[in-house]
């Protein structure tokens, strides 16, 4: 790390502590004012306009400068085997630990769900059901989803996917040109040269963000615990809920502080509790934002700035991770199809549920995970895709409705931990003299 990048990283602990001293009062005002927290929603949807409004042109420019930065583009070879390696592997590990955990704790063996239901089900929530249905085509086997996941990467307007926020054309079409650019010599210096200065210019933004960064994450916590205090029955749903939430959060738990941390230690050396507090920023924010592209910008500038991953790994791995390394997703719709598996498993008892589709769960989890957006809830609209491969019905669906939305920020924060660990394990595998900046 170089001497500009320890004094960032020394001020960082200071601002942590304030992201988190913001997190725990919003939680505390909306528990006791709970209208009030939810009137100070505006800020944080400001906030979060402010983090998106700079992931488009971020993603481009900086997968652009990532590409640019190898020299030649032949040379992208191992660090690029090692990243698809790697978003593949922890995607699997993810998968299996929430099949293993969701069989072992059985939270939907024995469940009253119809009664649930219908103390449950608010109009809000069969809205959002009859919208993740519309939006959903729902593919019927593995080769559906497949082609539907091969068409997502490529776009046939490309202003179109940056107007709509699609990363991964965009991704696509970045390395493509970045990658032609390398090959053109001097006649695309001033592309590049301009290139790499927007990437500056992006990233001097997000610091300047993350300065206001306490502010708006007070904001968005503090309005949408209030809105779900204010609901009155929050404690109801939380603790008839509770043995499925504690069986994703001791999947997402086991991920996150066991699986993570020794591939980290063991590809990496490094310390795996120095890299949570370097990641501390990014995961906060991702538990407040519920979005891994929102967060995006700040676990580029964690990983660079506070825990020394070279910039060319940062930009090469973090955006795609962004949008195609979803571990906490991947985990989490596992053990929710499961979970609605036993629940359906113990009506009907002419629903085989077996070894086979378990297989078939833990496999099209995977590729939801893939197909996934990096924003708040959209695991639950790919979740269509695992129901819809084991012939389940969406009947239990709405069950899971109410807490989606907490779940969803602690499945994010494993998303982004995911991504800044294979940022470090690639970083390895670039050439020693070329990996740093
Ligand atoms: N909110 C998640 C993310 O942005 C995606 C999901 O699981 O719903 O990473």
């Amino acid at each position: 790390m170089s001497d500009e990048h320890q004094k960032k990283a020394g001020s960082g602990s200071g601002h942590t502590l304030l992201m988190i001293g913001a997190i725990v009062s919003a939680l505390v005002l909306a528990w006791c004012a709970p209208a009030f927290a939810v009137s100070l929603k505006l800020g944080g949807e400001v906030f979060l306009r402010l983090l998106m409004m700079v992931v488009v042109p971020l993603v481009m420019a900086s997968v652009m400068s990532g590409i640019l930065g190898l020299g030649d583009v032949r040379k992208l070879g191992k660090p690029g085997a090692v990243a698809i390696g790697y978003y593949l592997t922890t995607t699997i590990l993810a998968v299996a630990t929430g099949v293993l955990i969701v069989n072992l704790f059985s939270p939907g063996v024995g469940l009253d769900a119809d009664s649930m239901m219908d103390d449950m089900g608010t109009t809000e929530h069969h809205e959002k059901l009859d919208n993740i249905e519309q939006n959903e085509e729902g593919p019927k086997n593995i080769g559906d989803i497949f082609h539907k996941m091969v068409l997502m990467m490529f776009t046939s307007n490309l202003l179109k996917s940056m107007v709509e926020g699609e990363l991964l054309p965009l991704i696509v079409f970045s390395i493509a040109f970045a990658g032609l650019l390398t090959t053109m010599g001097s006649r695309s210096e001033t592309m590049r040269t301009l290139i790499v200065s927007i990437n500056d210019a992006m990233m001097g933004f997000v610091m300047l963000l993350m300065k206001f960064a306490p502010i708006g994450i007070f904001c968005l916590v503090t309005s949408s615990f209030g809105k779900f205090f204010l609901e009155g029955d929050a404690w109801a749903k939380i603790s008839s809920l509770g043995w499925y939430m504690a069986t994703v959060l001791v999947g997402l738990g086991t991920h996150a502080f066991i699986t993570l941390p020794l591939i980290l230690w063991v590809f990496t050396k490094r310390n795996p509790i120095q890299f949570y507090k370097q990641m501390s920023d990014a995961l906060l924010t991702a538990f407040s934002t519920a979005s891994s592209s929102a967060t995006l910008p700040v676990t580029m500038e964690c990983a660079e700035v506070n825990a020394g991953v070279s910039r060319r790994s940062v930009e090469f791995v973090l955006p795609l991770g962004a949008t195609i390394n979803m571990d906490g997703t991947a985990l989490y719709e596992a053990a929710a199809a499961i979970f609605m598996a036993q629940i359906y498993a113990g009506v009907n008892p002419d629903f085989t549920f077996g070894f086979t589709e378990q297989i078939i769960i833990a496999v099209t989890a995977t590729l939801a995970a893939i197909g996934a957006a990096g924003i708040p809830e959209a695991g639950l609209v790919t979740m269509l895709i695992v129901l819809n491969a084991v012939g389940l019905p969406t009947t239990y669906l709405p069950l899971i409705l109410p807490v989606d939305w907490l779940l969803d920020r602690f499945r994010t924060a494993t998303n982004a931990f995911g991504d800044s660990v294979g940022s470090a394990v690639v970083d390895e595998s670039f050439p020693a003299a070329e990996g740093t900046t």
